[in-house]
């Protein structure tokens, strides 16, 4: 179910995270007041009607508990009419903006899931992005949001200024650790007037691109789906903003479904190993939703085994569970 989404930008930001433009475009983005929110409720309750129940209002931005607090109020507030036709509020904001206070505050204005940019869990690439937090506070701001009882997401980016995928890797160990209710995993994207722009045009930073952050997000979807850890985003939401404002790293509008392409020719290739079959026809076998999936975009899969030297037709079987792989020869 979509949740009624209202960008909620830091205007006047103190930090300075070398992938954020905000604090170029100060003044620009105009913020959402009282009137915008409640507008944007009552538009999304016309339309949505009894579904609303199951819909969240969700003020993203990244650093909602770190604005103005009296704006933050404001915002909420103006959710009091109508709080109770959706399912909740769902916030995304800084690790290092959280502490029991605030959350007590969020609670009684029915905020239900906190989300937090966390990024990476590596001290050395959070200091060279100027994150202005500490992998510690990722850490502690999570124990304080599940002890209060809110659902708690946590986000990553994959190839950062000075990550590595061991290092992203690392991130994702830990956030299992936490055990979040939900993560996103965001791959880099350079946009114009970031620190990473100027790093990537003097040549002091080379951002992963699309196939190597797919091949990467294809290791950490894995780990999250096998910790019981529901993924709600791969990859960056398409936008016009992003294509003109974007200047290097990984974007795809499908940017998942590369990622499940891997994943599909990962578990082919391990299915082959242990049959021993080394060439020639075979028939692939996948889970009936999945197909697609399986042969991937433009038949990328297909055509990966052909040049390894095999005839491969793909079938679906519903009987098989998710991501299963059976490889029959001929
Ligand atoms: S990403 Fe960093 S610089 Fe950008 S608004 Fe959030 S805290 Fe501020």
């Amino acid at each position: 179910m979509a949740n009624v989404s209202i960008f909620v930008p830091h205007n006047g930001c103190p930090n300075k995270c070398s992938f954020c433009d905000q604090r170029h475009i100060t003044g620009c983005v105009s913020q959402p007041d009282s009137d915008d929110v409640k507008n944007t409720l009552e538009i999304a309750l016309d339309s949505l009607k009894e579904k609303s129940k199951d819909s969240e209002i969700a003020f993203f931005g990244g650093s909602f508990t770190a604005i103005d607090r009296e704006y933050m109020l404001t915002l909420l507030e103006s959710t009091r009419k109508h709080i109770h036709k959706f399912k909740g509020i769902r916030i995304s904001t800084r690790p290092d903006g959280i502490d029991d206070e605030v959350l007590q505050l969020l609670k009684s204005y029915n905020v239900t899931s906190i989300e937090l940019g966390a990024q990476s869990m590596a001290d050395s690439v959070l200091s060279a992005n100027e994150r202005g937090h500490s992998g510690d506070d990722v850490y502690k701001a999570s124990e304080l949001i599940k002890a209060q009882g809110f659902s708690l997401g946590l986000q990553m980016m994959t190839g950062l200024y000075k990550s590595t995928d061991k290092l992203d890797i690392y991130t994702a160990e830990e956030f299992i650790k936490i055990k979040p209710d939900t993560v996103r995993i965001y791959p880099t994207v350079v946009f114009k007037n970031t620190t990473l722009e100027a790093l990537y045009k003097n040549g002091l930073y080379n951002p992963p691109g699309l196939e190597s952050s797919a091949k990467l997000c294809s290791k950490l979807i894995p780990m999250f789906e096998n910790a019981g850890i529901k993924i709600i985003r791969v990859g960056l939401h398409d936008s016009d903003s992003l294509k003109k404002n974007m200047v290097g790293g990984a974007f795809h509008p499908a940017f998942r479904e590369l990622c499940e392409a891997h994943i599909y020719f990962n578990n082919i290739i391990s299915a082959l190993d242990s049959a021993d079959i080394k060439g020639g026809i075979i028939s692939i076998f996948v889970p009936k939703s999945d197909l697609s999936k399986a042969i991937g975009q433009k038949g990328i899969n297909k055509k990966k085994l052909i040049s390894l030297g095999f005839n491969p037709k793909f079938f679906e079987d519903d009987t098989l569970a998710n991501r299963q792989v059976l490889i029959t020869k001929g």
